[in-house]
């Protein structure tokens, strides 16, 4: 292999590369630090192996190896959802697997692990059909899905995981299986919103929605002004608006440099995304309260294809270090008192840059889907999350400052978001993203699909100490 120094050369495991399609790294080689870089830059892994798989078949054949030699395995898509980083062991990088087949007649797509959601979309689209996909083009549908997946339209349609209908998985017995309702489901429960850590997945089956066009995309307030305000008006509409409509607030300090639009440059923002499937006609009507909050900067809600929904929530795409904390909450959301405490601990006057959060749930997001699955909380009314970016100030700083963001709300948090935790988390936090008995159910799963532990670095494996 091109680039390859002679000790590297040495430690390449020869049989595993054999049995492989795609590449088979280890440190040295020269794709090695791209193979195991992500969007999440605080914290990559250093595998002993990256398999950077092309086939299932490929992923079969690194469980294997994992199995034989007893070494621990973590997976990786995009990196957007790093946990606990690998240090040691062989890394599975999905990135290279990256059909999509889409039909629609039955108005499915099957996409492979490697999948990004903006692909997803721009191939569904061409059938005027979408995903149930979330703010971010980049984030990997697969464990997007697996971890629950709040969509833009969830309160229309549900989460994510209510739409997965087969998922071909490799286990730790290295056997590729095909788990449906119908062939095996209990584990087809469990990789629903369990949040992974059962085995590889190389691809899902997905159902599509009928959805062609939106109304939606942001509304940009000076925060600096009217940020109480924003999240207060925000909240007290989110009450009488139909399941159609799915929102969010998100306050920001903007940095003043050049890239960012000159009036959004320096500012602290409060900006309301979103998303309507009805008409243009209703949405307009709909978004007249928020608009008349005033000091409104930017207005960009209009009717869009959905093939730009990533405009709704225009997140930054640039590969970063961060670290996000969370709290589900009951329909009554945060009382006047918290929201105070919240923006003043998180607001422009915070100890260290902090993006604030607030996502409608309800609607479908509550509704028991017609196959259950492990996602809990469904009674949430509400996802409040906060992340910060962990160069400078360093993460304890951050992490104690996240703790003081959400202490106001602790006593009504119902538990936490899945998807929302970035980064290595402590077992409390993780456990805390499901329902007592639901996590006693993925941990009987956990013992019967993985009773030696080769999948770690995930959600449920803080991956401290290993190696
Ligand atoms: C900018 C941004 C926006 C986001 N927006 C949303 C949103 O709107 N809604 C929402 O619900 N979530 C959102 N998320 C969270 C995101 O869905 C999760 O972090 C998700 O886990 C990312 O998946 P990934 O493949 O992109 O990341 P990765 O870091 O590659 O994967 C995350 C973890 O998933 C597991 N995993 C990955 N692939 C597989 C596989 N094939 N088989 C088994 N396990 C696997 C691994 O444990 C891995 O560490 C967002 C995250 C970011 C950073």
């Amino acid at each position: 292999m091109a680039g390859k120094s002679d000790g590297a050369r040495a430690a390449a495991p020869g049989a595993l590369r054999d049995a492989v399609r795609g590449s088979v790294l280890v440190p040295g080689d020269e794709q090695y630090e791209q193979e195991c870089a992500g969007f999440q830059t605080g914290d990559g892994h250093r595998p002993d192996v990256v398999v950077a798989a092309r086939t299932p078949q490929d992923v079969r054949a690194a469980v294997d190896h994992a199995r034989q030699h007893g070494l621990p395995l973590a997976v990786q898509a995009t990196g957007h959802g790093l946990g606990a980083p690998a240090r040691g062991g062989v890394l599975v990088s999905t990135r290279h697997m990256t059909d999509v087949r889409i039909d629609p007649t039955a108005r499915t797509a099957w996409i492979q692990a490697g999948v990004r959601a903006g692909d997803l979309v721009a191939q569904a689209a061409r059938h005027g059909l979408a995903p149930v996909n979330g703010s971010a083009p980049g984030v990997g549908v697969v464990s997007y899905a697996l971890g629950g997946g709040v969509g833009l339209l969830g309160r229309e349609f549900g989460y994510a995981a209510d739409h997965v209908r087969r998922i071909d998985i490799v286990t730790a017995d290295a056997r590729l299986r095909q788990v449906t309702a119908r062939s095996d489901p209990e584990l087809f429960w469990g990789l629903r919103g369990g949040g992974g850590g059962l085995g590889v997945v190389t691809g899902l089956e997905i159902e599509l929605v009928p959805v062609e066009r939106i109304f939606g995309g942001r509304l940009v307030f000076d925060g600096g002004l009217v940020a109480e305000e924003v999240l207060r008006v925000w909240q007290k509409w989110t009450e009488s608006v139909p399941d159609e409509l799915t929102s969010a607030v998100t306050l920001l300090p903007m940095p003043d440099v050049p890239g960012v639009p000159a009036p959004l440059r320096g500012r602290y923002l409060a900006q309301v995304h979103l998303a309507f499937s009805g008409s243009r006609d209703e949405g307009e009507r709909l978004v007249e309260p928020l608009r008349d909050i005033g000091s409104l900067l930017v207005d960009e809600v209009r009717e869009l294809p959905y093939e730009e929904c990533a405009s709704v929530f225009s997140e930054p795409d640039t590969p970063h270090s961060y670290r996000s904390a969370n709290v589900l909450l009951g329909p009554e959301g945060l009382s006047d008192s918290a929201l105070r405490s919240v923006l003043t601990a998180a607001g422009p006057s915070a100890e260290a840059m902090c993006v604030l959060s607030m996502r409608h749930l309800g609607g479908a997001f509550s509704r028991a889907p017609q196959v259950p699955n492990a996602v809990s909380y469904r009674d949430a009314g509400y996802l409040l999350y906060v992340l910060s970016p962990v160069s400078d100030p360093g993460e304890d700083v951050v992490r104690a400052l996240h703790e003081r963001v959400l202490a106001p709300v602790g006593d009504r948090a119902l538990g936490r978001s899945t998807n929302f935790l970035h980064g290595p988390q402590d077992q409390g936090t993780a456990r805390a993203a499901y329902a007592d008995e639901v996590a006693a159910r993925l941990a009987h799963l956990k013992a019967e699909y993985d009773p030696q532990g080769l999948f770690r670095f995930n959600l449920w494996d803080t991956g401290a100490g290993r190696g």
